[in-house]
């Protein structure tokens, strides 16, 4: 059988609105998501996972992971560098699986250049005060860190337009439906059913 490749999605969102909580909720649902964990020089938050929420290294390490060539994007977010690895996200395409990458704007413009097939979203906040309450709320990182993300937010949101979908997660549940059904519908495509539906379009078609 032919390998169906599988989708890749980018999801950018400023800091806050919600990113992390919906994909979480997204796999939990669909198997055939996954997610990519990115390698970070950030400090690793308090309940954080090391090679679950992300792959956290020393700047020399993120460093030595650049000039070997390992990472597909990388940027610098809020004075720390981020990272998506190369080799894994074309592995699990390849596979079949469709991948999530959390990344920032920077991270997705390097990202459809290098792969214009990958599919964008962009997930917004349904206000200021929303924004500012949910990193507060988080009660993760400090004030300073609060409020320079949140002057941060709204250049990240600025870059809105480039990307093909728009999400304002205002209800959660009605923000992850949506992305639900994006993810659904992206599969109905002809080409995509073409390869899962092969058989019986073979037999369909078939004069006998
Ligand atoms: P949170 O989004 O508030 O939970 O904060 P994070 O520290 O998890 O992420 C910080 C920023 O880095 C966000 O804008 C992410 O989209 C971005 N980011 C995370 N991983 C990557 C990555 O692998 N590559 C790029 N380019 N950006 C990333
Ligand atoms: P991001 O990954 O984009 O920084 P998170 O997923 O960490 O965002 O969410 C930030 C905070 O907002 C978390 O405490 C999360 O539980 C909360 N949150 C996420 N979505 C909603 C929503 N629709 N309504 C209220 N709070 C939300
Ligand atoms: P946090 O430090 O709060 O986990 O993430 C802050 C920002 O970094 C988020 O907006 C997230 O999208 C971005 N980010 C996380 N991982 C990557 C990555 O691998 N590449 C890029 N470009 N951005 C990332």
């Amino acid at each position: 059988m032919t390998q169906l490749a599988g989708t890749l999605y980018i999801l950018s969102a400023p800091s806050g609105a919600g990113k992390t909580s919906l994909v979480k909720a997204l796999l939990e649902q669909d198997p055939q998501l996954v997610v990519s964990v990115s390698h970070t020089t950030r400090a690793r938050r308090p309940g954080e996972v090391g090679g679950q929420d992300y792959n956290f290294v020393s700047m020399d390490a993120f460093n030595e992971l650049i000039e070997q060539g390992q990472f597909l994007e990388y940027a610098e977010v809020f004075g720390n560098k981020y990272g998506t690895s190369q080799q894994w996200v074309r592995e699990q395409l390849a596979a079949g699986q469709d991948v999530i990458l959390e990344i920032d704007w920077q991270g997705a413009e390097q990202v459809r250049r290098l792969m214009p097939e990958a599919v964008t979203v962009f997930i917004l906040p349904p206000s200021r005060a929303a924004l500012r309450e949910r990193l507060t709320n988080r009660g993760q990182d400090s004030d300073a860190i609060i409020a320079g993300r949140m002057s941060a937010a709204v250049s990240e949101m600025s870059h809105y337009p480039e990307y093909d979908y728009l999400v304002i997660n205002d209800r959660f549940e009605v923000a992850l439906d949506q992305l639900a059904s994006l993810f659904k519908a992206r599969r109905l495509r002809q080409e995509v059913q073409q390869q899962l539906q092969a058989e019986l379009l073979s037999e369909l078609l078939s004069e006998r």
